[in-house]
């Protein structure tokens, strides 16, 4: 993989570019590849942004999300403009296996393929330039710099700093994780100067729920969250009769996992949720307790030393046994 700079050349005559994310984008997928998405515009070429699936509604406001493809929606038409393109951007994750059903059809793709991502350990093989930095708040932080570097800051509008704040503020769970830097800052206020209303993007993404999401939220706290306080762990099981029950959309159960975290002393908070397909789990830690091995190691996922992910195909219940036995591997570390 050769840095991302060596990457502006290309974009020197008009190309025909695809930018995707990993499944079920969040803030910060979304929004970097809509910012990428308004900025390669403004410079004249013909792009298309493929999501591999849907996503959560709040993120319906950004500019530009409207003209975004669903892959799973429109497989062929997705897959006849994949096979068309000249450069594909792959934004906020770094392994293909990411984008679910499109994964075969990208490895595969003739094109020049770009990343641009702040997940561990990435698969490089995958891409012929990028940049992969760990030590980055977010994906929409590391947009930022590619614009800025391309010599085109100038290029910088609203639309695309509404994008870029979006992705920024919801990974660093509004500026008060340890990710977040003085250059995080100096991003925000080179937004705030083109003119950014940020309390706005605040409200569109976290005041914009349906009731039931709520009372989903009431109902888990106080009826399925176990805490080993032996462990300084918590567990937050969802059965599938929940999502049924409250009409739980994609997205509806973003942040929920974060709650564990704000018990004293608690310093890893998992979630399992009971999707259709599959088992989803979602990990949180604080200090030093790496949730990226862990999650690698134990439930087939990734992602960053202090938020993860993962999946497993077993029952919500063995599942559940399996983390009680696994934790107590880790006694000493979550001491
Ligand atoms: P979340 O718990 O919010 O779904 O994900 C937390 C972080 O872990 C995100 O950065 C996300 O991209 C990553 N992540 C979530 N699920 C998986 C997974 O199954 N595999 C990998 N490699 N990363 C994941
Ligand atoms: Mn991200």
């Amino acid at each position: 993989m050769q840095p991302i700079k060596n990457l502006y050349p290309l974009l020197d005559r008009q190309r025909k570019i695809v930018i995707t994310m990993h499944q079920k984008p969040d803030g910060d997928a979304m929004g970097a590849a809509l910012a990428l998405f308004h900025f390669l515009k403004s410079l004249g070429h013909a792009v298309c942004v493929i999501s591999p699936t849907n996503w959560a509604r709040f993120l319906n406001w950004m500019p530009g999300c409207k003209e975004v493809m669903d892959f799973e929606m429109h497989t062929d038409k997705c897959r006849d403009i994949i096979e068309g393109a000249e450069l594909l951007f792959c934004l906020d994750f770094n392994s293909m296996h990411r984008t679910k059903r499109m994964e075969t059809l990208l490895l595969g793709a003739k094109c020049v393929k770009a990343l641009i991502d702040h997940h561990e350990q990435p698969t490089e093989e995958h891409f012929d330039y990028g940049i992969s930095d760990a030590a980055r708040s977010s994906t929409c932080e590391m947009v930022y710099d590619f614009i800025v570097g391309s010599g085109h800051a100038d290029k910088l509008d609203l639309d695309m700093a509404a994008c870029i704040y979006t992705g920024i503020m919801t990974d660093t769970g509004s500026f008060r994780f340890s990710i977040t830097t003085a250059h995080t800052h100096e991003v925000v206020m080179h937004l705030k100067r083109l003119g950014l209303q940020h309390s706005i993007i605040h409200e569109n993404i976290y005041d914009n729920f349906l009731e039931n999401r709520l009372r989903f939220t009431g109902n888990a706290l106080l009826h399925h969250l176990h805490v080993y306080y032996e462990y300084n762990t918590a567990l937050m099981a969802i059965p599938k009769r929940d999502i049924l029950r409250y009409e739980i959309q994609t997205g509806d159960t973003e942040g929920l996992v974060n709650y564990m975290l704000t018990i004293e002393g608690i310093k890893l908070g998992a979630l399992l949720i009971d999707r259709i397909e599959e088992r989803k789990w979602s990990f949180r830690s604080k200090g030093d307790f790496d949730v990226n091995e862990f999650a690698r190691a134990h439930f087939e996922g990734g992602g960053h030393k202090n938020a993860a992910g993962g999946r497993s195909s077993e029952s919500l219940e063995a599942n559940i046994q399996r983390f009680k036995e696994i934790i107590r591997q880790y006694e000493l570390q979550l001491r």
